[in-house]
């Protein structure tokens, strides 16, 4: 099939007119339809790229890579002629370059820098369904690029599928563009029941599937993946299987070396069974598949704004990219698609994935915005607005790498020498850092280290592990310093297999390394930094480590266990194969969250390096603080005072005991234990309420001795007095109270208040009753029938003022009556109740 017969081609006219009228296209069209290869080529053949280039942004390297070189070869030209790709820290492009794809933040960096685009006519956004961080982010510069200064450049936004509705709104006016392509129908088959991948590894049950359908069909397969090594395990299970023997069977992800992934899509005699991570699921056609089996899983980049944790998990693809993946077995004849999940799971998976905006550490791209002069990114025209606590953390992180500064979080000097290396901004203080240190080398090739996957492989025998500390030495300052001895023997031992597998080095990976260091030389010294060859000094390395990480400094709780507390109120636990395992204070490049089996979550600390305390100061004058803290401890009952020495909120040091504490804080401290009940002080008991109610009433009732009451707040006071020189609860228990109490009063108002609002009153025949007092309502004199005999009429305070109520009591001390005058009492009620007492209690006095 010539590419000319393509589906996209239906759509050439209309889409050379909206392209001059409009300016904004949207061109929908299922994968396979030509759009990302023959895109590019309309626009050369019709003259747009006259005196200017287009540049393509994808989402992924490996198919920004094999586009170029397709394109090019459809083309006829040679790569990085007119064709091109430019991938972060890897390019192919020249003077002539006409067709440019490129991937995450180049495009972005290119409007910060040149907001006239020189040289470009037209940008295409591919694979927009997918909802990369970067294709948002530049499609909503590239609009203001647009409006404000190049109302010349085109702008198309490519999908396979999309809801076309928001998009349309928001690139306003602007054509929109479908073809229906051509697909075959694809049976969907689910497995009967779900299984747990826990018990049977996916890999396993997919070989298994491809046995079963082999014969179904006489395409190629196409199994879905999620990573590296479930697609290696899948390929040995393939090339292990006597049914699948026709079969070769063929790895595809991002990782491996350009020749093997051109292999996998490239046309055999053999029938074939490709095993791809999701960038075959849209980004990269592969013909001639008529059976898809899909793992349903793919690794997903999520970072955690909660706990600021950039996690990489396994997790359940959503119901869209199921049907993306399905879609591939139906591109050249009728298809099948395997489910390695159960119909019912399928209902309860979601239907479209997160856009990554809402769900990856947007540091990187809050820096490139904030160059660009973009202040409130809050008011930014996103197409869709990320997660607030997205954004603060971000802008956390640059303050903590002093990238941003000042009350709007503008970009510093700093910042914007950071924008220049196409680095994770960690990776770009770094390098800064290493200038001034003089230790750019050991710097770029840190960064080199951790780019790709992790070379030195973990958890490996015994004796892999005798070869290492043989062969590589020992190592405690850093992870890092051991990585690089390691690649260097790797390096030198020409990534042989061999040698590589005694000390646990994955080859391919480690062959990485080195061309990543050439390139990140190059961009120090293009930016101007030395990149001299020194005599590596480890501490200089180290503290540049520290300038890059501060929001990952942990410190070990205790050097017997593992685990560690980190700033920002977290948790993790070190590596065991860390080098650094008697450091007490490090800092890890890698904070991951692992999902386990059974589903817990440990967060990992890896790659770390050990830091001594002065450096912080040294680095951080302004973050190492002295915090003195008086708490009482419910646990030791007492009040005791802690000095932290803190790193942000990091405790570094701790000394706490109950010597040097403040009497009056500690007193404040009880005080508040006693007030909410958790603490309590023997002798205050209703007595001394009662004789608080004493002096407010007498406050209430004998304005004229100018008593203060004793309001709620004043307990308070009262009790801190109370307890005033303890630290314990024991102490607090045994107070002696009333003194304090006392003291409330002038001895004016204490002799007075024994006359106006007694304890006591005495009765007509001498006799001495308890007065209880309350609240509210007059006091109560309580006395039992027999002690008041021979008394009646009223009682009184203060001459008449405050009329006292009388409780009379049976001599069981029960209350009888309740009543204002006794005379009455005497008259109406005792006769009648008078028999049935004396009954009762036949033994006393019945008057
Ligand atoms: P779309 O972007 O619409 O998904 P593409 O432009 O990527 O479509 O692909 C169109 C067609 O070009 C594919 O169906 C395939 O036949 C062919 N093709 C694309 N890339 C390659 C490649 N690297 N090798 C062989 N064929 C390719
Ligand atoms: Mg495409």
């Amino acid at each position: 099939m010539s590419p000319k017969d393509l589906p996209i081609y239906e759509l050439e006219t209309e889409f050379l007119a909206s392209l001059r009228g409009e300016g904004r296209v949207v061109v929908q069209a299922p994968t396979g339809s030509g759009k990302s290869t023959q895109i590019p080529q309309i626009l050369l053949r019709h003259g747009f790229l006259d005196g200017g280039e287009v540049v393509v942004l994808q989402p992924r390297r490996l198919a920004a890579r094999m586009l170029a070189k397709r394109v090019a070869e459809e083309v006829g030209t040679q790569l990085g002629d007119i064709v091109g790709y430019q991938i972060r820290l890897e390019s192919r492009v020249s003077r002539a370059t006409r067709i440019r794809f490129v991937t995450e933040g180049i495009l972005l960096r290119q409007m910060t820098f040149d907001p006239g685009l020189r040289g470009v006519n037209v940008l295409v956004f591919d694979e927009f369904h997918e909802r990369h961080l970067y294709g948002d982010i530049s499609l909503a510069k590239a609009l203001k690029v647009q409006r404000e200064s190049r109302p010349d450049l085109k702008i198309v936004v490519m999908s396979a599928t999309l809801d076309a509705g928001a998009l349309k709104d928001y690139l306003a006016p602007c054509a929109t563009l479908v073809s229906k392509g051509r697909a075959h129908p694809v049976t969907i088959e689910y497995l009967p029941k779900a299984v747990s991948f826990e018990a049977e590894p996916v890999w396993e049950v997919a070989v298994r599937e491809c046995e079963r359908i082999a014969d179904q069909s006489a395409g190629d397969m196409l199994v879905f993946m999620p990573g590296a090594y479930e697609i290696s395990r899948t390929i040995q299970g393939i090339q292990g299987s006597r049914a699948l023997r026709g079969f070769a069977a063929l790895p595809l992800h991002g990782e491996l070396p350009p020749e093997a992934q051109d292999l996998a899509v490239t046309r055999t005699n053999t029938r074939k069974i490709i095993v791809s991570t999701n960038v075959a699921e849209t980004s990269l056609t592969i013909d001639g598949v008529t059976a898809v089996v899909d793992s349903g899983l793919a690794r997903m980049a999520r970072f955690d704004p909660e706990r600021g944790i950039n996690t990489l998990l396994v997790e359940k693809i959503a119901a869209a990219s199921a049907d993306q993946r399905a879609g591939r077995a139906g591109r050249t004849a009728p298809g099948i698609c395997v489910r390695l999940w159960s119909e019912r799971e399928h209902g309860q998976r979601a239907l479209h994935e997160l856009p990554e905006v809402k769900r990856l550490d947007l540091s990187e791209v809050v820096l490139t915005l904030k160059a660009s002069g973009i202040e409130d990114l809050r008011a930014f025209t996103w197409f869709e607005r990320p997660d607030p606590k997205g954004l603060d953390r971000a802008e956390a992180l640059l303050r903590d790498l002093a990238a941003l500064a000042g009350p709007t979080s503008s970009i510093t000097e700093i910042g914007r020498r950071m924008l220049r290396f196409p680095v994770h901004p960690r990776y770009a203080r770094m390098l800064l850092e290493a200038q001034e240190r003089g230790s750019v080398r050991p710097v770029a090739m840190m960064a080199a280290l951790t780019q790709g996957r992790n070379f030195l492989l973990r958890g490996v025998p015994r004796g892999v592990e005798e070869a290492r500390e043989e062969l590589l030495g020992e190592e405690h300052e850093s992870d890092f310093f051991l990585l690089m001895r390691a690649w260097r023997y790797a390096d030198r031992a020409n990534y042989s297999l061999d040698a590589c597998r005694r000390i646990g080095v994955h080859a391919q990976a480690a062959r990485q390394v080195g061309p990543l260091f050439e390139q990140f030389l190059e961009v120090a010294k293009a930016e101007g930094l030395d990149i001299s060859e020194k005599r590596v000094d480890g501490v200089a390395v180290r503290k540049c480590v520290l300038a890059g990480f501060p929001d990952h400094l942990a410190k070990r709780l205790e050097s017997s266990t593992l685990r560690c507390d980190l700033v920002h109120g977290r948790r993790g636990l070190l590596a065991r194969e860390s080098a650094v395992g008697k450091a007490t204070l490090l800092v890890a490049a890698e904070i991951t969250e692992v999902g386990g089996r059974g589903g817990e979550v440990n967060v990992l600390l890896n790659i770390a390096t050990s830091i001594e305390e002065p450096w912080l100061k040294e680095l951080f004058p302004g973050e190492l603080k002295d915090v003195r803290e008086v708490t009482y401890d419910a646990e030791a009952k007492r009040v005791v005072a802690r000095r932290d020495k803190r790193f942000r909120d990091l405790v570094l040091e701790s000394k706490s005991g109950s010597d040097d504490v403040p009497s009056t804080e500690a007193a404040a401290l009880l005080a508040k234990e006693v007030v909410a009940g958790r603490l309590s002080i023997d002798a205050w008991d209703e007595s001394v309420e009662q004789w608080i109610l004493r002096v407010n009433r007498m406050a209430e009732w004998f304005p004229e001795y100018e008593v203060n009451p004793i309001a709620p707040a004043d307990r308070l006071t009262l009790i801190e007095q109370v307890v005033y020189g303890e630290t314990s609860a024991r102490g607090v228990k045994g107070r002696d109270v009333m003194p304090t109490l006392r003291d409330w009063l002038t001895a004016e108002q204490l002799a007075a208040m024994d006359q106006v609002v007694p304890e006591r009153l005495t009765m007509g025949n001498g006799r001495k009753s308890r007065l209880t007092y309350s609240k509210e309502g007059p006091p109560v004199l309580s006395a039992r029938i027999q002690e008041l005999y021979g008394i009646e009429g009223r009682f009184t305070l203060g001459q008449g003022r405050v009329p006292v109520k009388i409780e009379v009591l049976a001599p069981n001390q029960r209350p009888l009556q309740v009543t204002d005058d006794l005379s009455s009492f005497w008259r109406e009620i005792y006769p009648k109740i008078k028999p049935e007492l004396s009954r009762r209690y036949p033994r006393h006095e019945w008057r």
